[in-house]
């Protein structure tokens, strides 16, 4: 994966780590202790100094998240009816150790994805199991 830039608007800190794709992190700002945001373009980062150019920053932060939250959604919805379909096209096959072990293996994909959305607050009206 490749490296974002996160920063806390705040405290004007910044923080190079692996992308996360806007799921949540555990990164933290080094300076409040707070949440970081991900950069999801090439921004420019403004100087530390430079308010001005900061406070803008904070205000396209705020403006980005409703669009980031539901882009975090709709990707998370695309991939659980992705592994829900895969998990139904198998469960028609004749019974199989293969069949078997595919079926166990997208369940587990299938719960791994539900807990890393759920993780970063993101409410899926799904069922836990198909
Ligand atoms: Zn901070």
């Amino acid at each position: 994966m490749s490296n974002r830039t996160y920063i806390c608007v705040d405290c004007r800190t910044t923080k190079r780590a692996e992308a996360a794709g806007g799921l949540k992190t555990n990164l933290r700002c080094s300076s409040c202790g707070g949440p970081l945001w991900e950069l999801s373009h090439r921004w420019r980062i403004p100087k530390k100094a430079d308010r001005k150019s900061w406070e803008e920053l904070a205000k396209t932060v705020a403006q980005s998240r409703p669009a980031r939250d539901a882009f975090v959604l709709a990707r998370a919805k695309s991939k659980l009816a992705e592994i829900d379909r895969q998990i139904e096209a198998f469960s028609s096959r004749k019974p199989s150790e293969q069949r078997e072990k595919i079926l166990k293996d997208l369940a587990h994909e299938r719960s791994q994805v539900l807990r890393q959305y759920l993780d970063s607050g993101i409410q899926l009206d799904t069922n836990p199991q198909a």
